[in-house]
């Protein structure tokens, strides 16, 4: 099973649910806990392991031989991302702006463009006992992290429970980090701005027709307004954590909430069984 676990802006806590949900289910079985989140993946402050493995990751991005190309300008043509362009007897790649797509070198009609990687991020592992930690960190000023979340979710092991710590927001690094999970646990904050990104967030899991729960964290903080607008859509709310200064205290030192405060370690058992109920009744269906 894939649980992902998403929220439509940062600071709700993700990270808090994600990495306590996986040490939960670790306690009983092989799990692996996967920080897609690459342009600030911070799970790793909470299961304080060193990295023992750590490759990293290359997009293709064109290169030109002079002395075949004939400056057409098919190539910048065919470019949707404006990375190549062709200006006299000169072709310009801008490799930031290029997302390895392929499309310049397979339509240049004079099979001038070869391809070469450059370097974007790494993916890093880590193992915990029954918990396998995969992270992938995308290079400081580089605007691709796609790639790298594929690259870390092409460890998944499908033998394992599967967590997903995703990045917030509802843009394209959100999408390509939950598609194929079972679930995602949505967090989120009973706020203005908490409801706002969380709406867009639901909107984002019912166009890739992921079935969502929600998580209310700092719950006591604002208004009841979240969970009217869960009520009203048929979302589950599947767990609060309340507004509480040892949580923060905890979450600031990195200690794990079901370390520090091990009652916690119940209610992310329960939060999981209830999200396998939900999934075996819409099977049922
Ligand atoms: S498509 Fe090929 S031949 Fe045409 S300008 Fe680009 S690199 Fe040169
Ligand atoms: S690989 Fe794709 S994105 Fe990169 S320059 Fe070629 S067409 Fe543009």
């Amino acid at each position: 099973m894939i649980i992902s676990v998403a929220s439509g802006k940062g600071g709700t806590g993700k990270t808090l649910v994600a990495t306590n949900l996986a040490l939960t289910l670790s306690g009983k079985s092989k799990v692996q806990l996967l920080d897609c989140d690459v342009e600030e993946p911070n799970v790793h402050i909470f299961l304080h392991s060193p990295m023992n493995q750590s490759q990293p990751v290359f997009i293709p991005i064109p290169k030109v031989d002079e002395a075949k190309c004939t400056y057409c300008g098919k190539c910048a043509e065919v470019c949707a991302y404006n990375a190549i362009a062709v200006v006299k007897n000169k072709v310009l790649v801008f490799p930031e702006l290029c997302h390895g797509c392929g499309a310049c070198s397979y339509l240049c009609p004079e099979s001038a463009i070869s391809e070469e990687g450059r370097e974007i991020g790494v993916v890093e592992r880590a193992s915990l006992g029954n918990l396998e930690f995969v992270q992938g960190r995308l290079t400081v000023g580089e605007a691709m992290a796609p790639p790298i979340i594929r690259e870390v979710k092409g460890h998944i092991d499908p033998t394992s429970m599967v967590i997903i710590d995703v990045s917030p927001g509802s843009s394209c690094p959100v999408v390509e980090a939950v598609k194929g999970s079972d679930f995602c646990l949505l967090v989120t904050e009973p706020t203005p701005f908490g409801l706002s990104d969380l709406s867009l967030a639901v909107e984002v899991m019912r166009k890739l027709d992921i079935p969502c729960g929600v998580v209310i964290n700092r719950d006591g903080v604002g208004d009841d307004k979240v969970e009217s607008y869960c009520q009203e859509q048929g979302i589950p709310i599947l767990l609060k954590i309340p507004l509480d200064r040892n949580i923060a205290t905890l979450y600031s030192k990195g200690v794990p909430l079901i370390e520090g405060m091990p009652q916690w370690h119940k209610s992310f058992l329960r939060l999981f069984q209830d999200i396998e109920g939900i999934l075996t009744s819409q099977v049922a269906k």
